[in-house]
């Protein structure tokens, strides 16, 4: 059994960790156990987990996949059904899912009957080495991105791999990007051990994410509620996610996966990192150029660069009004709150479009 202990939940796994916590369960510690469930977990991960924890009764709680439905109307219905089921204070939670089914189903349970124990079960690799670990819960409104939420832990994260035998190629490649980040900002030695393999595939393995999981703990753990060094992680993230959010509403654009959008993102902040001199041009052409040959890089545009800069100015994590970015100095080393101008994003996006077009050449 491998176990990753932290302050306030513990991360398992291995056949052992699944025989303890039914174990766990049969021992009486809750009253009734429901397992919150989407159509493509239902029908690919709960088979297994009914043979993991084959003595168990388990509720069904059943809601549709995907980030349009993690809202408050689903909340009702996950709500509705735990009332229906006659859940009390005593009952458990089971989320069976990526990071939606995770961030939802640890706020509904968080706050049905001013809270109930929860258990991860993280089925996608970005919820097994990002979502699961870190305490935030949520969910989206009014078309903001878990605008509503709370920090809150689960009583265990279960982490199963063999999850992921069913995940599509487009959803493993956005899970590894979570991954590349943790190397990038913690772990040269681990980048060039990945660098080095034909295959990006290849780097995934129960190794590779318990030690991905192990990066992810050290910043949560310095800073849970995101004062200071845990910014780290949101290394890629401030363009990243201002590229994800245009790909969603412009229909010329292709939609992109998280991770898709945070690749980019890193990119687009290594050139920013370069042109500080904070970044050598070895290292920022080295991952720049690993990261273009697993992800498809689209070109942005310079009709949308108004968008995404209006969008990084109101990041979360700015300060009156400045645009702080999380940059690399080195591979496994990196700078929290760099005051970035409006400027320096402009010039990182023509760069970035051009290293697009060159890399298209080439290849
Ligand atoms: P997701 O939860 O939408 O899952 C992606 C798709 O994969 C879904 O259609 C799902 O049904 C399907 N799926 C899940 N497991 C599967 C399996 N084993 N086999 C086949 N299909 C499977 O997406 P995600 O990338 O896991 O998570 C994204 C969400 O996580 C976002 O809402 C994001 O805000 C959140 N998130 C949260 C944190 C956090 O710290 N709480 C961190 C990062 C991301």
């Amino acid at each position: 059994m491998r176990v990753i202990e932290l302050a306030d939940t513990t991360i398992l796994s291995g056949v052992e960790a699944w025989t303890k916590l039914e174990q766990l369960i049969q021992g009486g510690s809750w009253s009734r156990v429901a397992v919150l469930v989407d159509e493509h977990t239902r029908d690919l991960c709960l088979p297994a987990l009914r043979l993991l924890l084959p003595s168990l009764d388990l509720i069904e709680i059943n809601i549709s996949s995907g980030e349009k439905n993690k809202n408050l109307l689903t909340c009702e219905q996950i709500w509705k059904t735990m009332l229906d089921n006659q859940m009390d204070r005593k009952s458990l939670l089971l989320n069976l899912g990526g990071g939606v089914i995770g961030d939802m189903g640890g706020f509904c349970a968080s706050t049905f009957m001013r809270g109930i124990d929860f258990v991860q079960i993280p089925t996608t690799l970005l919820s097994m080495v990002d979502a699961s670990v870190g305490s935030k819960l949520g969910i989206d409104f009014r078309g903001l991105k878990n605008i509503i939420g709370l920090f809150n832990d689960p009583d265990l994260v279960m982490i199963h791999p063999e999850f992921l035998k069913t995940l599509s190629k487009g959803e493993l490649r956005s899970g590894y990007a979570e991954m590349l980040k943790h190397l990038l900002i913690a772990d040269a030695e681990s980048w060039k051990n990945f660098l080095a393999a034909d295959n990006w595939r290849d780097n995934i393995n129960h190794d590779t994410i318990f030690a991905s999981v192990s990066i992810k703990k050290r910043f949560v753990e310095e800073d849970p509620l995101e004062q200071g060094v845990r910014k780290a992680l949101n290394y890629g993230h401030t363009v990243g996610h201002a590229i994800e959010s245009i790909c969603l509403v412009h229909e010329d654009l292709p939609n992109l996966k998280h991770g898709e959008a945070v690749a980019l993102g890193m990119i687009i902040a290594n050139i920013v990192a370069r042109e500080k001199g904070m970044l050598s041009k070895t290292d920022m052409e080295e991952i720049n150029d690993y990261l273009l040959s697993v992800y498809k890089a689209i070109k942005i545009p310079k009709r949308f660069w108004g968008n995404i800069l209006s969008m990084v100015l109101h990041d979360k994590k700015n300060v009156a009004g400045v645009i702080k970015m999380t940059l690399l100095t080195d591979i496994g080393d990196v700078k929290v709150n760099i005051d970035v101008s409006p400027e320096e994003i402009r010039f990182a996006l023509s760069a970035y479009n051009a290293l697009v077009a060159a890399n298209k050449v080439k290849k």
